[in-house]
């Protein structure tokens, strides 16, 4: 009943000042884009290519991928999608893409780190991209995966313009890329920052170990000054800085992503409504305060605990 009553309000994501934060959905496929489209969200800010191609044995051709990138874009017409690129390898193996031999997959040729091993997948892709944007009409923004250094975003950017496309960006989920924010930016529109894998690579926590779940909490205080790092780098450049992992579907964190000057949030549909009362029962000078009061601690349950009791009351 509290949910149906949250599902009602379809307005923009801002806080109670007005100040826009773009609340996206994560998909996977068109069928996901479909659904996700027909609620109220401003778009996808995460589209996991490498979801459509698991089944894979060989490589998927230009022509087949132009067309789901078709169909995802014409789902969302209006409305922003950001595509990303491949991002195979470690926990998303793809056969046609993926080294089989690796001793450590998550810190392997995974991501944009394909252009070493299969560079054709990687240009297919973006080949595949342009077409789309250029039979429908529709410019997706396209992102890479996995980058760690400038010339690695510079030389991704390189190759997807060459392709017709206008908005490109790199995501940030490698400790050097926020370190070295300012120098990633220069070289692309925007970023958005993978949260799992950005707190993964920070706390050298494998990501799908349950036992390990305390340490590879966004709630690190050393992943949160990363995130913090790295949207005051945006700011200062006026590009735009978003959070595409699942931490953005808590609310809390939310708020606390917010307050750092976080400008989109990409997360499950189905949490958008929630964040979207978080955010708007917060003014933008709020969400600071409880950015602050969870920047202030140094443990990642304390940093929890400080952002709900800085929370406005009631929400
Ligand atoms: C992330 O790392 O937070 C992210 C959004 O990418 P994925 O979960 O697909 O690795
Ligand atoms: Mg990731």
């Amino acid at each position: 009943e509290g949910a149906a009553r949250l599902a009602e309000d379809t307005s923009p994501g801002a806080t109670a000042d007005g100040h826009p934060v773009q609340l996206l959905a994560n998909i996977g496929t068109p069928e996901d884009a479909e659904r996700a489209a027909a609620q109220a969200v401003e778009g996808s800010g995460l589209f996991r290519t490498e979801v459509l191609f698991l089944e894979a044995q060989t490589a998927p051709t230009r022509e087949d991928q132009a067309a789901v990138y078709a169909r995802t874009l014409r789902a969302f017409e209006g409305r922003k999608v950001v595509v990303r690129t491949l991002d195979a390898g470690a926990d998303k193996p793809l056969k046609f893409a993926t080294q089989p031999d690796e001793e450590n997959p998550a810190l392997g040729v995974r991501g944009y780190r394909l252009v070493r091993t299969v560079p054709d997948v990687v240009t297919t892709q973006l080949e595949a991209l342009g077409d789309a944007q250029r039979e429908t009409g529709i410019a997706p923004w396209v992102m890479a995966p996995m980058i760690a250094t400038p010339s690695e975003a510079r030389d991704f950017a390189a190759a997807a313009r060459a392709q017709g496309v206008e908005k490109v960006g790199v995501m940030v989920e490698v400790p050097s890329a926020a370190l070295r924010a300012p120098a990633i930016l220069a070289e692309v529109d925007f970023v958005s920052i993978g949260s799992n894998d950005l707190a993964q690579y920070t706390m050298a926590t494998d990501r799908l170990r349950g036992e390990l779940a305390d340490l590879i909490s966004m709630w690190q205080p050393a992943v949160l000054d990363l995130v913090a790092a790295t949207a005051r780098a945006g700011q200062d450049v006026g590009k735009p800085v978003g959070v595409c992992g699942e931490s953005a579907s808590d609310p809390v964190m939310a708020v606390v992503l917010t307050g750092l000057g976080i400008t989109s949030l990409s997360m499950a549909a189905s949490a958008v409504p929630a964040v979207r009362f978080a955010v708007k029962s917060h003014t933008l000078e709020q969400a600071q305060a409880v950015a602050a009061a969870a920047l202030a601690c140094d443990e990642a349950p304390d940093a929890r605990a400080a952002a709900v009791a800085a929370l406005v009351p009631g929400v």
